[in-house]
């Protein structure tokens, strides 16, 4: 028998991804089996693509696999580019680096615009790189809208008018793993031609499905595009007359709590989920701003505050404290997880999730929780931060 007696409660998960999911998910995954083929699960299946469409914001179409977001990065770029493709990838942070990686596996070559990580991309350094491209040889640019590692969403719509004062015609391709259904998005309103998500996040769900939004501009890339793929092909997607499913079998009770989880979102109305995101986002970036005092204490990463998500935070710890140390105590002792720094932030910062299924009195508890564990570790701070996060969120602020 172990000395510490086990965890009890519900744990409170400030990782981001996966998130919560909702006991109405849980239920409606909750059932047998059933024939992927069978009218009545067809007309489910068909009901979530319409429904990604509406929460995408397109009218382009929405492919599905089953895989992890990774799964929907490689098939994004199988399906629209060729062998020795320039891709242009703005740094945010870690997932940036892992995309850019990707790409150079599969053959493309891949090109950094170096980032400092605290900063999302300067929309004017993207139409300078552009305007010297004349060649034309950069096929996309591929930019993380929800830099999950860092807390910074770039400006989507900003570097989409720098693409366009370029006068560039490369693909724009837009991570949404993080921000779809957190943070507002327009895949066709901001003319981005590719759009990547994942279940796990904002979506509520848990890991498994992956889905790439394609426009019209993508969909006619695809007829080129010269990487070898079989599973992620975009055709084999299409069923007998016409509409839209999975490779091979469905994953029936993925797709199940799928339409569940699209039913809630509309429920909640998709501005009213957004909103929900800004209070808990600005709630905690009030916290920690508090805890930063006049700089002693840890700091939030993310400086241009156009730029601060509203889905994660990612908190930098005081030269010489340890942030793993912080989260091993949140973990054993208060049962609630943050994630952790991730690449060259591995130890020097931790992250407070507060993305898809998650109220006011969570945030607070989660909050609290890092409080106790910086005090319980050292680490140098200002008081305040739970208040300040409960004067934001009663809007005294
Ligand atoms: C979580 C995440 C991914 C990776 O998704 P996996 O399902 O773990 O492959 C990619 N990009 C961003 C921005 C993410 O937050």
């Amino acid at each position: 028998m172990s000395d510490t007696p086990p965890l009890r409660g519900r744990q409170l998960l400030a990782i981001p991804g996966p998130t919560n999911i909702p006991d109405r998910i849980l239920r409606a995954m909750d059932r047998p089996a059933t024939d992927f083929n069978h009218p009545d699960f067809l007309s489910v299946q068909e009901g979530v693509f319409d429904g990604l469409r509406r929460i995408f914001r397109t009218e382009g179409e929405v492919y599905a696999y089953a895989a992890s977001g990774r799964g929907a990065w490689e098939a994004a770029f199988v399906n629209t580019l060729s062998p020795g493709d320039r891709v242009l990838v703005p740094e945010t942070g870690a997932f940036s680096l892992w995309w850019e990686e990707l790409a150079g596996d599969l053959g493309l070559v891949p090109e950094r615009m170096a980032g400092d990580w605290r900063h999302g991309p300067d929309p004017n350094a993207v139409e300078d790189r552009l305007r010297r491209d004349s060649a034309g040889e950069i096929k996309a640019v591929c930019l993380v809208h929800n830099e999950t590692a860092t807390g910074i969403a770039s400006r989507v719509a900003d570097i989409r008018g720098a693409i366009d004062a370029a006068g560039h015609g490369a693909l724009y391709m837009i991570d949404t793993i993080s921000s779809l259904a957190s943070l507002p998005f327009e895949m066709d309103a901001w003319g981005v031609d590719v759009a990547v998500g994942g279940s796990q996040k904002g979506l509520m769900m848990p890991p498994g499905l992956g889905f790439v939004a394609a426009g019209p501009k993508a969909i006619r890339a695809a007829e080129s595009a010269g990487l070898t793929r079989s599973y992620w092909e975009w055709k084999a997607l299409r069923r007998r007359g016409g509409r839209l499913g999975f490779t091979s079998t469905s994953p029936v009770h993925l797709v199940y709590g799928l339409a569940e989880a699209i039913a809630m979102l509309e429920e909640e109305g998709l501005e009213n989920v957004f909103a929900r995101h800004r209070r808990l986002g600005g709630a905690t970036r009030a916290a920690i701003a508090a805890w930063s005092g006049n700089g002693v204490g840890p700091e939030l990463l993310a400086l241009d505050p156009r730029e601060h998500s509203d889905s994660v935070s990612t908190v930098l710890l005081p030269e010489g404290h340890d942030a793993e140390a912080v989260r091993q105590v949140t973990a054993t002792r208060f049962n609630t997880l943050l994630g952790g720094g991730l690449r060259k932030l591995q130890g020097r910062a931790f992250r407070i999730a507060h993305m898809g299924d998650l109220n006011e009195g969570m945030l607070l508890g989660m909050l609290a929780v890092v409080e106790m564990a910086l005090d319980l570790q050292g680490v140098p701070r200002a008081g305040g931060g739970v208040e300040a996060a409960m004067r934001a969120l009663v809007g005294e602020d």
